[in-house]
């Protein structure tokens, strides 16, 4: 069966189609400036890749366009639509009620509708993409959602709720929610068969370190703690989100700036992190090539992310009474031999051992820690829109 794989912006849609035979990718793509003038898409099948101009005012043009470009032309990989078995689409806030993938009916689109406040740049275009692929497919192509926070439900109150008002959790929903769950579901389950050991004897660490950051302490299979919290705003700091800080700098930057709450949140979202500290860019290369090159500010922000995914992982190991095996997985992890050496060494007393050699010759999935290390430490390239199509074909079988 091949599923397709949508995730949807307000503005944006990527796309993947995948063959569940082999679980190969037939062809993906990206629609850009959706609703806004001068609409692309860049659509990539069988090694090459196509850019179309096309105009694109909401999301179901820009299913009509993909649906095109996938069985028509140079990049078709189908006769048409028909060949598609189920739609997987991601969700980024499931709230309370997801607490795994769910198949999508009148119900689950309600559901995710109620939650659409705690994402409100998120949820609300990810429906819209539901029922443009709805009107597209029609009713007897089965579809499904794939929460970014459902794994993490598993996690005790003791890890998410905040010491506030206790009504704010009853009325208002705030605690912590986490996010990258399905990333975090992936790599520790291939961590746990790369291993040769099942995941319920395993106390496992994930790292899933790109322009957004979060890590999570996965015990026995389960989430037990995560980085990120109500928002992807919390944990370590990012490319331009800053992380945990003293929640009093907010009020204490307004009462010093006259800045408004919308300001100070576009300060700690969109220009703090490695960007804010460095003055210089969000992008992990910039920073580590500047690092090299002797600017100060970048070598601080960088030593600020070791000590911060550092302190994470001990902080992690703490929580679960062991660990097992730390893995790097995201554009950082997978690529940054600078962040995973200096986020291991110094980890000795966990029984961390980290082999350089290793760390600077793997590609793929490897293994960086010596043969006598006690916490094995692994490099997995995430996969979400695999999990996501894993899911929804369990899920219409
Ligand atoms: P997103 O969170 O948007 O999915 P990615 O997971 O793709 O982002 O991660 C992007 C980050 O990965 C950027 O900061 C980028 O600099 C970093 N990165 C990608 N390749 C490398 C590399 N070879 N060396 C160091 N950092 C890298």
């Amino acid at each position: 069966m091949k599923i397709l794989v949508i995730n949807a912006g307000s503005s944006s849609l990527k796309y993947q189609l995948i063959d569940m035979e082999n679980e190969a990718v037939m062809c993906k793509g990206l629609c850009e400036r959706i609703g806004i003038d001068g609409g692309t898409v860049i659509h990539k099948a069988k090694g090459q890749s196509w850019e179309t101009s096309v105009e694109m005012p909401t999301h179901a043009e820009a299913f009509s366009k993909m649906l095109e470009l996938m069985s028509s032309g140079e990049g078709a990989v189908i006769a048409d639509k028909s060949e598609i078995g189920a739609v997987g689409h991601r969700v980024v806030h499931g709230g309370e009620k997801f607490t795994a993938s769910a198949i999508i009916t009148n119900e689950t689109l309600a559901g995710i509708e109620s939650v659409s406040n705690l994402a409100p740049l998120h949820n609300p275009p990810q429906i819209q993409g539901i029922r443009s692929a709805q009107q597209v497919f029609g009713p007897s192509i089965p579809q499904a959602a794939v929460f970014d926070t459902a794994f993490h439900q598993t996690m005790p109150p003791t890890a998410y709720i905040y010491a506030i008002p206790y009504e704010f959790y009853e009325n208002n929903g705030v605690r912590r929610y986490g996010f990258h769950g399905t990333s975090h579901r992936y790599v520790s389950a291939q961590a746990a068969h790369f291993l040769g050991v099942p995941s319920e004897n395993l106390k496992i660490v994930t790292c899933h370190l790109g322009n957004g950051s979060s890590i999570t302490a996965v015990d026995r299979g389960k989430s037990i703690d995560t980085s990120m919290g109500l928002t992807p705003l919390a944990g370590i700091l990012m490319g331009t989100r800053s992380g945990d800080i003293d929640p009093s700098v907010v009020t204490f930057i307004q009462e010093q700036t006259g800045m408004d709450y919308k300001e100070v949140n576009n300060l700690l979202n969109k220009k703090s992190g490695l960007l804010g500290v460095s003055g210089l860019s969000s992008d992990n290369r910039d920073i580590e090539e500047a690092a090299r090159a002797g600017n100060v500010r970048a070598a601080l922000v960088h030593s600020m992310l070791f000590y911060q995914i550092k302190k994470h992982i001990g902080a992690y190991a703490a929580a679960m009474n062991g660990l097992d095996c730390v893995v790097f997985t995201g554009g950082i992890g997978e690529n940054s031999r600078r962040v995973r050496k200096y986020t291991c060494r110094g980890l000795e007393f966990l029984g961390l051992h980290y082999d350089d050699a290793k760390n600077e010759s793997g590609e793929g999935t490897f293994d960086i820690s010596t043969e006598y290390s006690r916490v094995r430490v692994l490099v997995i390239p995430t996969n979400e829109e695999l999990m996501i199509a894993r899911d929804t074909l369990e899920l219409i079988q």
